[in-house]
């Protein structure tokens, strides 16, 4: 065969497969009915609705059709040859957009939305193409083989003329002059809107040889990328012992089978290190798609993904739903990171749904942390690295009892952090202090909206509502006696930020009120002296070489939340800050603020003791029968009156009956939000499809009933 004909032949094999794959058959009879759902929030609502399906539509495709008395977007879930409506009913879509999704994504949809007890439609506005952008178009000059007649162009012109084919840019009245005479044809083109990338972190020119504990975990991972049916794997490393690394040559194996990647990380704006060294690594064949990007970016984005032009995305919780088609890796960086569920319906987690996407394309499945969820070291094959890749050891941590204190910083605390010259400290709470009350008569500022209390953010001079956003002006005397004499209780970041000023070294605040936390960021790495203050934020991924004291400040405030994974998330949160801290060769060491010097998660955090922590912690679990030895499902019933939220809920203890293997808890009442009353029940059950699906019934029947109105209901498969 001649190269043009391989590629004919390759090129009409591809078009069988798509065509295939898309439920366009050849055999007669052509499928007439397009079975479609429209992108609408309603519950009610349910779809698929029969459409005549115009030629080449198939699964996947994106219509505008007609329903009701507007016409709506809509996704084709399915073909069938037949509908039970008489054809004279059968309308035709308005459109055929030029968007269409993989059917594998549509399937993904379905899947979710049974999982998560949504609607297709919901699940499907995930996965569908950013609505809204087009392809850009510009002005293109190319040169036709006219010969100039009569005058003679000019210098400029024949510069120009020299020039083509090329962007007619700012040139194109001077273009559409010779195009006027016959020597330029101009034409519309799509003109890619370019991602630019922030350059973080030192550049390297060739990747590094990797370490031996490199080699062996990528030899495993390459081993089960070669399988037909690929395991998922938990890369359980220390921070700093190179798992970016491994994780790009995974996707350079990936890629060398002619497969696609997804990298998820938990927030671009906090870890644009990884998103620099994909694109050093590979170049174009990265897209990003994040939301910080215009909409005409992440259209452009979307659309090289979709058509094989990008094979690598990089990019948080939503990327998980990338249109790569083929694809063979799935990692999930920081896989402890709870920005991976998201918030609004459906209520997915981006680490069971690639778990999912994976399987199903048989794709495998890289989770990476250093601090891995008892979930993950309970269900995945576990490759560890135990070092750190320079060969420094971890730094040294040590417990600061602050319960003879008063004070936010322990004076040994001070101490260090005037003498290092860069350093990183965490409290993980924002604000100037946690709540306000009356001396006089103990009145307590409360939200008016959410039953809780304001927080006092001096800079602005408000107390905000850290649920709901209301803010209102600090009050100048109580609104209940009149005192003028009003107490600050606890302290947040903004007055650690004060207090830490004191100390002389500038102070770089990285939190919830910052607009531009990549810039912050950039500025404490330039910083030759500094302390990089901040919530949770500060602790994420974060590699500065220079960097050699770490404090953790009130270690067990995250402790306090009545939640069962209040210890995972203090031991992730001072361990991975200690990973922040001795990356260079000037070493360092971690200091951990607590009144709770004996909790088990903060005393094995320090001793660096992950498998201790989590060989307990599993234990913990298996005994009261927590999450991964059991399933949760939170339900909240939420309306403006206590009364109708009371009843729906009880009305749901009814609709659940009696689930086999599963408990349910409640109804119980939860603090009011956003002006509504809520109450929540929750099912702790064994088999996690019985207790799904009985939840599902529970709110179809309870909200269908019209005594409900105005009552909302939220479903939490896997609350975090
Ligand atoms: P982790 O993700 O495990 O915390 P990173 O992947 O960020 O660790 O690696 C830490 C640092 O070590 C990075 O600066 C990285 O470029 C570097 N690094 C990784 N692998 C090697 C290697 N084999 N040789 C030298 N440097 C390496
Ligand atoms: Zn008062
Ligand atoms: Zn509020």
């Amino acid at each position: 065969m001649t190269d043009d004909s391989r590629q004919a032949a390759k090129a009409a094999a591809q078009e069988r497969h798509h065509r295939a794959r898309r439920g366009v058959r050849h055999a007669w009879p052509v499928p007439l009915i397009a079975k479609v759902e429209p992108i609408t929030t309603a519950r009610a609502l349910r779809g698929p609705f029969d459409y005549l399906r115009p030629e080449g539509v198939g699964v996947g495709s994106v219509l505008v059709v007609p329903f009701g008395h507007r016409d709506v977007v809509g996704v084709v879930v399915a073909l069938a040859e037949a509908s039970e409506l008489p054809e004279e009913r059968l309308a035709a879509p308005r459109r055929v957009l030029d968007h269409d999704l993989p059917p594998e994504l549509v399937e993904l949809a379905g899947w979710m939305a049974s999982e998560y007890c949504s609607t297709p439609a919901r699940a499907l506005s995930l996965v569908s193409p950013p609505p809204g952008a087009r392809a850009k178009l510009t002005w293109w000059a190319n040169a036709t083989s006219a010969r100039a007649e009569g005058r003679p162009p000019t210098q400029r012109q024949r510069e120009l003329l020299a020039q083509l084919p090329r962007a007619a840019g700012s040139d194109l009245p001077a273009l559409r002059r010779l195009e006027a005479r016959g020597l330029v044809m101009l034409e519309r083109r799509p003109t890619r809107r370019r991602v630019r990338h922030e350059a973080v972190g030192a550049r390297r020119a060739q990747p590094p040889s990797l370490t031996g504990d490199q080699t062996r975990v990528l030899a495993q991972i390459e081993a089960e990328l070669h399988a037909p049916a690929p395991q998922p794997l938990l890369l359980h490393g220390v921070t700093g012992s190179g798992k970016t690394e491994v994780y790009l040559r995974a996707a350079a194996t990936a890629l060398e089978q002619q497969r696609g990647v997804i990298i998820l990380v938990p927030e671009i704006a906090l870890t644009p290190q990884i998103v620099s060294r994909f694109v050093d690594r590979f170049g174009d064949t990265v897209a990003v798609l994040h939301s910080k990007l215009s909409a005409g970016e992440r259209h452009d984005e979307w659309t090289r993904l979709r058509s094989g032009a990008a094979r690598v995305c990089v990019g948080p919780r939503s990327a998980v739903f990338a249109p790569i088609e083929r694809l063979g890796l799935i990692v999930l960086d920081e896989e402890h990171d709870s920005s991976y569920k998201h918030e609004g319906d459906p209520r997915y987690d981006a680490r069971h749904v690639a778990a999912r996407r994976a399987e199903q394309a048989g794709a495998l499945l890289v989770a990476g942390s250093a601090t891995p969820r008892p979930e993950s070291v309970h269900a995945l094959r576990r490759l560890w690295l135990p070092a750190r890749v320079d060969g420094r050891p971890l730094p040294p941590v040590q417990i600061v009892d602050m319960r003879e204190q008063s004070g936010a910083l322990h004076p040994d605390t001070s101490h260090a952090l005037v003498d290092a010259a860069k350093a990183i400290v965490l409290l993980n709470r924002r604000g100037w202090s946690n709540f306000v009350d009356c001396r006089s008569c103990g009145h307590a500022w409360t939200c008016p909206q959410c039953d809780v209390a304001l927080v006092l953010h001096r800079a602005q001079a408000t107390l905000a509502c850290h649920h709901c956003g209301h803010r209102e002006q600090v009050p100048a005397r109580c609104s209940e006696c009149g005192s003028m004499s009003v107490a600050r209780h606890g302290a947040g970041t903004e007055r650690l930020e004060h207090d830490l000023a004191q100390i002389g070294h500038e102070v770089f605040r990285l939190d919830a009120d910052v607009r531009d936390a990549g810039l912050l960021l950039r500025r404490f790495e330039q910083a030759r002296r500094g302390i990089l203050l901040g919530t949770q934020m500060v602790a994420k991924g974060h590699d500065f070489p220079d960097v050699t004291l770490g404090v953790v400040v009130d270690a067990d405030g995250t402790l306090r939340f009545p939640d069962f994974r209040a210890e995972e998330r203090t031991f992730a949160l001072v361990a991975q800050l200690a990973g922040r801290a001795g990356r260079g060769p000037g070493g360092g060491r971690v200091l951990v603020q607590t009144l709770a010097p004996e909790a088990a998660s903060i005393a094995a955090a320090a001793r660096h003791d992950a498998d201790g922590f989590l060989a307990g912690e599993l234990g913990r679990r298996e005994a009261l029968r927590y999450p991964p030895f059991s399933h949760l499902i939170r339900i909240v019933c939420s309306a403006p009156a206590a009364q109708a939220v009371g009843e729906a809920a009880r009305a749901i203890r009814t609709a659940l009956g009696d689930i086999p293997g599963a408990t349910v808890l409640g109804p119980a009442p939860l603090f009011r939000l956003r002006g509504r009353e809520r109450a929540q029940l929750v099912i702790k059950g064994s088999e996690r499809a019985r207790s799904v699906r009985a939840a599902g019934a529970a709110i179809t029947t309870v909200s269908g009933d019209r005594a409900r109105r105005g009552v909302a209901f939220s479903v939490d498969v896997d609350p975090q």
